[in-house]
């Protein structure tokens, strides 16, 4: 992709003074559920108002979203309260219905993203279009595929592009629904510096309470916008209930935010350093990962040795591995002795594991 300055122009032109913010429900599920909600988003910060129409479900048999009566809703929506409007469209059928009906901003869902054939087919149906088109991350970490649909919307001449970071799929559990990894949403910023990114953290956290401190570290970490799943009675969503906020709760979120100013010299300085806060963050929590991981599989060996009736410390293993991370630690500019000191550490917590193992 060249000339990427100009990808941000749609929002630019938008002279917000704040980041951009989409909400409304998951899914629209009746006229009076999506009027109730539109009226309570009216006159706030929320520029595009969005509903899922067709609604893609991990298991058949679950609601499908109300299909194409509701674009009439979201067109009564602009008419009414004055905001864009905002639909996920998942094939050819989908985008000509949205842009028979005028929707404002149409994204490709993270289930989509992952098949070049579909994200084809829906380049080839928009293009040309003048509507913003966002594509969220595939549900798998892979930066090119995501890329890559971005690149065969710029190539279908659509100008007003941007991506949405929604989290990826883990078959191990966490207290993400998705989890974040942020390093692949920066490393894309890196790459595509102009490129819009809005963040999604409905869909990252899976649960309200979480939407707030993902909300912050997308915003310290320069993210353009976020786009926030919001329903009048939460609980009774016909679909993600758990993650959805009513409209208050996101009228107070917005407000609590810290939101960079880039004009005020003082807050440019706090806005870098506290992207760069949330980056140590980040790599701190994945550093107790990492080590929380290391110990389980100490606990393995443990379990082994016990088998065998093999003593927990071989010292010329140790010796090995020592040797090998302080040569590795010097190409990262990690000093002998700070390296030495790390090593005994996790060693000693190692031993302490493992002795727990043989002595059960
Ligand atoms: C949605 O935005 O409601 C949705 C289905 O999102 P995703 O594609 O991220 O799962
Ligand atoms: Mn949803």
């Amino acid at each position: 992709m060249e000339n990427t300055k100009e990808l941000r122009n749609w929002l630019n032109d938008m002279n917000l003074g704040h980041p951009l913010v989409i909400a409304g429900p998951c899914s629209a599920e009746t006229e009076e559920q999506v009027m109730h909600i539109a009226n309570e988003l009216k006159d706030t910060d929320v520029s595009y108002f969005r509903a899922g129409i067709w609604k893609p479900r991990t298991r058949p048999g679950m609601f499908e979203g109300v299909g194409a009566i509701g674009l009439k809703w979201l067109q009564k929506v602009k008419a009414e309260t004055g905001m864009k409007t905002a639909t996920e469209v998942a094939n050819r059928a989908h985008v000509e219905l949205a842009l028979e009906h005028d929707v404002d901003l149409l994204w490709i869902g993270a289930r989509s993203t992952v098949s070049p054939f579909i994200v084809q087919e829906i380049a080839d149906a928009l293009e040309g279009t003048d509507k913003i088109v966002l594509v969220k991350n595939p549900v798998n970490p892979d930066l090119s595929l995501w890329l890559g649909a971005v690149e065969r919307l710029h190539t279908a001449n659509i100008q007003k592009l941007g991506v949405i970071h929604r989290g990826f799929s883990t078959y191990e559990k966490t207290k993400y629904r998705n989890i974040p990894e942020w390093q692949l949403a920066i490393d894309l910023q890196t790459r595509f510096p102009d490129l819009p990114i809005i963040n999604d953290p409905s869909h990252i956290t899976g649960k309200r309470d979480m939407i707030f401190d993902v909300s912050q570290t997308a915003l310290d970490l320069n993210f353009d916008g976020l786009m926030i799943e919001t329903h009048f009675d939460p609980d009774n969503a016909w679909s993600d209930a758990a993650q959805q906020v009513t409209p208050a709760t996101l009228i107070q979120i917005m407000k609590d935010l810290r939101i960079r100013k880039e004009s005020d010299p003082e807050t440019e300085y706090n806005s870098k350093l506290n992207n760069l806060r949330a980056q140590i963050d980040i790599l701190d929590h994945q550093l107790i990962e990492t080590l929380g991981k290391r110990m389980k599989v100490s606990d393995g060996i443990g379990t082994l040795k016990k088998s065998r009736n093999v003593a927990v410390l071989q010292s010329s293993r140790w010796n090995e591995i020592l040797g090998k991370m302080i040569l590795e630690g010097e190409t990262k500019g990690l000093s002998e002795e700070f390296v030495l000191r790390m090593f005994k550490a996790i060693h000693q917590e190692s031993i302490n594991h493992q002795e727990k193992v043989l002595k059960a």
